[in-house]
């Protein structure tokens, strides 16, 4: 009787061992990409719909407070920005060939599509927007805070951050981050560059299509094609996100 007692019961010991062991575990950061008022409803460089991100993003952040860790990036320029067609005296949307020396005496040279300008320092443009959630822990990164450098990445500028790092990489690694959720503005320039950094970098990238808005159609689309042949995981909506997730994301916390 004791045997066959014996032979039934499941060994906790052996049970425990069955599953797989040292996989590296999942770790996801929300990066709210650049929700400021320039880029919102009436902003300098006003984004179509962009105001129609924020409840969808607020949304996420409530039903994954216990599982998510959040930064926002903020484009924060000079008045004097390399990007602003006032700086340049030409046409918005022109694409200027820059080349100039930087501190490391190096030269550089790069395309510069000139914007109007946008979330100047201290400006009410440069804002975030008070109807988006943003708590106490939240960390922020500012980009593009320098007069002779653009940077769409929230990492940093395009020659792998060499000229501005943001520090965003640093305190991921820190924070043991896998996986990258991104949200904001706008698709085809700082989300789509700050998807491509991170993958760069390592990390994974999921992207949700009812958080983000696009400049323009054509360069949205190439932009969500470029990221999804990189390997970002593109959803239509919170829930997708969170269905596709939701055991990964247990297991975080
Ligand atoms: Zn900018």
């Amino acid at each position: 009787m004791g045997n066959s007692q014996s032979n039934n019961k499941i060994n906790p010991v052996t049970n425990r061992l069955a599953q797989p062991v040292g996989l590296m575990r999942q770790k996801y950061v929300l990066g709210i990409i650049d929700p400021q008022y320039d880029f919102m409803r009436g902003g300098s460089l006003e984004v179509s719909d962009a105001n129609d991100i924020i409840g969808p993003i607020n949304k996420l952040r409530f039903i994954l407070y216990d599982y998510l860790d959040v930064f926002f990036s903020q484009d924060f320029h000079p008045v004097d920005h390399v990007s602003f067609a006032s700086t340049h005296n030409e046409p918005v949307l022109t694409v200027k060939k820059i080349n100039q020396i930087m501190g490391n005496s190096k030269q550089i040279h790069f395309e510069q599509t000139l914007w109007p300008a946008h979330c100047v320092q201290g400006s009410r443009g440069c804002s975030f927007h008070k109807d988006l959630v943003i708590l106490k822990g939240d960390q922020v990164f500012q980009k593009g805070t320098m007069s002779n450098i653009e940077s769409y990445s929230a990492f940093g500028d395009e020659f792998a951050n060499a000229y501005e790092n943001t520090g965003l990489n640093a305190w991921c690694k820190v924070k043991k981050i896998t996986d990258i959720v991104l949200v904001g503005l706008a698709t085809d320039y700082c989300v789509c560059n700050t998807a491509k950094d991170a993958i760069r970098l390592g990390y994974r990238v999921h992207l949700i299509l009812s958080c983000v808005r696009g400049v323009a159609p054509d360069t949205t689309k190439t932009a969500l094609d470029t990221m999804s042949k990189q390997g970002v995981k593109i959803y239509g909506d919170v829930e997708d996100f969170i269905n596709a997730n939701q055991q990964e994301l247990e297991q975080t916390n």
